[in-house]
């Protein structure tokens, strides 16, 4: 599969971007202080609210004050600490997979290190780590390390496909190549970026009905020239009641 992106939609991912700069304005970097709350934080908040993320985090830490605390906790009591985040049976072992391998590798429950890494270092560092994925590790680096990375979450992925800055069935794996070919290396771009289309797909590109009367992006969008009957792989179809 195409892990370049062609000039015409290198140009169209621009275009958009620098749309949504003058609309949304440039911020400056910003993430959590602690990069280890960052990193269990990411991990919570899959498929959550960030209400039930911060809930899920501080009950944890209030009952395990320490990481080899939250490391050694029975099981049972991780997922009792952890259950107003969705799926708290997966999310507690992963943590404590994650835990005892950082531990284990390095000697703390730190990972400051990973700012004197290169890129590439620090993001192979970090998808290592049992149950670290790519956009976990992406949104670590990017937002703590401001390292030249960037995170493709489902509101990036589905405004990037509906505009036709990625194919349609582009995955957001691929997508995060492909974007990051057609922008320029730099962590505050890239900030401004995932937190720009990130912002569109809440607000305005929605799932499911997306707002493109209001939308600064309408006439250079395929999904609205296609009358909104594109087929992505993003955004399953609604299904009929
Ligand atoms: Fe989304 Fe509609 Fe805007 Fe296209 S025009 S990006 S479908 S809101």
């Amino acid at each position: 599969m195409q892990s370049v992106p062609t000039p015409d939609l290198a140009a169209k991912t621009r275009l958009a971007h620098e749309r949504l700069n003058d609309h949304y304005g440039i911020q400056a970097i910003y993430g959590r202080a602690d990069p280890m709350h960052e990193l269990v934080g990411t991990i919570l908040s899959h498929r959550t609210t960030h209400a039930n993320e911060v809930t899920a985090y501080r009950t944890m830490r209030e009952r395990f004050p320490t990481w080899e605390g939250v490391r050694d906790a029975p099981l049972a009591d991780l997922i009792d600490a952890i259950q107003t985040a969705n799926y708290p049976e997966i999310k507690a072992p992963y943590i404590q997979n994650m835990l005892t391998h950082l531990i284990r590798e390095t000697g703390a429950a730190n990972i400051d290190f990973l700012r004197d890494l290169s890129t590439e270092d620090a993001m192979k560092w970090l998808t290592d780590l049992p149950g670290i994925g790519l956009k976990t590790a992406t949104l670590l680096l990017l937002f703590n390390f401001q390292k030249p990375v960037l995170p493709v979450d489902t509101h990036v992925h589905r405004v990037t496909q509906r505009i036709g800055a990625i194919g349609s069935r582009v995955s957001a794996e691929k997508a995060h190549a492909l974007l990051l070919a057609s922008l320029p290396a730099d962590a505050g771009v890239l900030f401004n970026f995932h937190k720009h289309f990130y912002w569109h797909g809440q607000r305005v590109c929605t799932w499911y009905s997306p707002r493109c009367g209001e939308c600064v992006l309408r006439d250079m969008c395929d999904f609205y020239a296609a009358g909104g009957t594109t087929i992505l792989s993003s955004t399953p179809v609604r299904k009929k009641k």
